[in-house]
């Protein structure tokens, strides 16, 4: 079956969906996304992703004419027309097409554009033997020059440390913070385990609010697991019992070595392995069904 792609009301084709080379999303990344899942016909979290390009679109300026319900419809429809029941959603909503200079002032129409289909982030043997991870030079972006809680569809700077560590033969980087704390990596938030609490940076460190992030949050609450949320540094990491990544993409991922460093005894560890098997449950039973 193939894909039917959603552009502000219609289904195209996937050859036949284009934006405008005007569109300031294009011309600028001046719009938002978000990377939703859909697995055996529930959208995880849906409503959860909803409120958080809301909140992109609040913190850009850019207005939204459509309702939440109206765009979870949409991406409903966009996965049943797909005919993609276990898959990856990607949201857009850019500025609209306008003059050739920054400001969106003339920019009249917000493209809201869906796309369902199929993902395999990493191979399935990382999920099972764990991934190793450096720290990358490129710092994230600091809170004070663009949110990083804005999920915009500016990445080069997650996209330079990307690079980075796949110039070294390494699929994830962890990224810093302007004053040397751990942000969060290229496209995951990051947590460890130590002496039995979990451990996060905070969002204020320069990471996104990612939604996996906080499911991890509360798997670890309903275990009774304490989370501390505060400033971690590389040394932090180097020496955790556990370490895991989180991403709606990436899903819970263990991490065994970090910039050469074996994590415990270079695989995932027991704890890991829980919240793997407690997300792996929540996904089916949290979200909106098609
Ligand atoms: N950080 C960044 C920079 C991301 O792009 C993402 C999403 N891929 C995440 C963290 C994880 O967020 P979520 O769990 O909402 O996908």
């Amino acid at each position: 079956m193939a894909i039917q792609i959603y552009i502000n009301g219609e289904y195209f084709d996937r050859d036949a969906a284009k934006v405008s080379v005007f569109d300031h999303g294009f011309l600028y990344g001046d719009g938002i996304f978000e990377g939703i899942r859909v697995y055996e016909g529930n959208v995880f979290l849906l409503d959860d992703h909803l409120k958080r390009l809301e909140y992109s679109a609040k913190a850009i300026m850019l207005d939204m004419p459509w309702s939440r319900e109206e765009v979870a419809e949409a991406v409903c429809e966009t996965c049943r027309r797909s005919g993609v029941t276990n898959g990856y959603i990607r949201l857009i909503v850019t500025r609209g097409s306008g003059y050739l200079g920054l400001s969106p002032k003339n920019c009249s129409n917000p493209q809201l554009i869906i796309i369902a289909d199929q993902i395999q982030l990493y191979p399935k043997e990382i999920y099972e033997k764990g991934m190793k991870i450096i720290t990358a030079p490129t710092r994230r972006n600091s809170p004070a020059a663009l949110p990083p809680m804005v999920k915009s569809l500016n990445y080069l700077n997650n996209i330079l440390a990307k690079i980075e560590a796949v110039e070294l033969g390494y699929q994830e980087a962890i990224m810093l913070n302007q004053e040397g704390y751990v942000a969060e990596c290229t496209g995951d938030n990051i947590f460890i385990m130590q002496g039995d609490k979990l451990f996060t940076p905070p969002v204020s460190s320069g990471s996104l609010t990612g939604i996996t992030r906080q499911v991890a949050i509360d798997i670890a609450q309903d275990m009774g697991i304490p989370v501390v949320e505060t400033n971690l540094t590389r040394y932090d990491l180097w020496v955790a019992e556990e370490m895991f990544l989180t991403g709606t993409a990436a899903e819970v991922i263990a991490v065994v070595e970090v910039d050469h460093r074996k994590i415990g005894d270079g695989k995932p560890g027991i704890m890991t392995n829980h919240f793997l098997k407690a997300f792996r449950k929540k996904v089916t039973e949290d979200g909106t069904k098609l």
